[in-house]
């Protein structure tokens, strides 16, 4: 399932190649054509994310997508359309790029109303700056530390945080050599804040690079690259289409089962908890508190 970074990136995307400018809106698959048809010939005003959700301004009207598990939106050049492979249930077409959204969870037209109580459901967002900037971590923690569900159950939790998926769980619960199955009530304050602060670290990369990267050899050097602006050159050549590759994909415990572990050398596990497996490494991920 796409990551929050994954849906900052679209809305950026859709920002860059669509934004503030006239749209052709239609439904080649068919079933969003009623309401295509309503957003047709529109300014696309504004693309924004939080957490999983995108919502597209076209004036008074939202369009609210949700990938879920399947969904994809990819967004391309016009020169570089190949033959589509299946028709989208969303076509947006510019003067130059196009955008097709296959297999979503939710695509809907919703107005402002509705979108501010999807919104108020979902916990703080480690990329939304309102939340990076303020006290994203201390509203997170009023929900974590009342629980007794394991904290990797509760980071799944959109409503705890929002945008954090199955592979940023496992990876930052072992950065943080965190026992991942630690009751929200039982972890200490200070281990949280640094998973926050990781997070708000990690995320960015991740949306910058369209990849997950949780090694921190793979964290600096693109930090670097962000930090000087040489980054930008690789997201720009980011259509969606497939996770991004300009770094060696590598992880420390997501999908290794059984492999050693790159700090310890203890075997890493796996188990289903929140409805997704669970990675983690029995050997050096034991604490709850620092
Ligand atoms: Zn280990």
């Amino acid at each position: 399932m796409p990551e929050g970074h994954t849906i900052h990136a679209l809305a950026a995307r859709l920002n860059r190649t669509l934004g503030r400018r006239p749209v052709a809106v239609s439904s080649p698959q068919g079933r969003f054509a009623a309401d295509a048809a309503l957003i047709d010939g529109r300014i696309l005003e504004a693309a924004s994310a939080r957490g999983k959700h995108l919502f597209v301004d076209f004036d008074d009207i939202v369009l609210h997508v949700h990938l879920g598990l399947i969904g994809s939106f990819h967004v391309k050049p016009r020169a570089d359309e190949a033959r589509a492979t299946s028709p989208a249930r969303l076509r947006i077409e510019g003067a130059d790029h196009v955008a097709e959204l296959r297999g979503p969870m939710i695509c809907a037209l919703v107005d402002d109303a509705t979108r501010r109580m999807t919104l108020e459901k979902l916990g703080p967002d480690p990329l939304h700056p309102p939340d990076r900037a303020g006290d994203g971590a201390g509203r997170a923690w009023e929900r974590i530390t009342k629980s007794r569900k394991a904290i990797a159950e509760l980071l799944l939790d959109q409503s705890v945080v929002a945008g954090v998926g199955n592979v940023y769980r496992c990876e930052v619960l072992f950065r943080h050599r965190i026992d991942p199955f630690t009751p929200g009530r039982d972890l200490g304050r200070r281990l949280w804040d640094e998973v926050w602060d990781d997070l708000v670290t990690l995320l960015p990369l991740g949306m910058a690079f369209s990849q997950i990267l949780t090694m921190q050899d793979q964290v600096d050097a693109a930090a670097e690259m962000v930090a000087d602006g040489s980054s930008l050159a690789v997201t720009e050549r980011l259509t969606g289409e497939r996770l991004g590759d300009h770094f060696e994909r590598r992880f420390h415990t997501y999908q290794r089962t059984g492999e050693a572990c790159d700090r310890c050398g203890r075997r890493v596990r796996e188990q289903v908890i929140g409805g997704r497996t669970l990675y983690w490494c029995p050997g050096c991920q034991r604490r709850r508190k620092r």
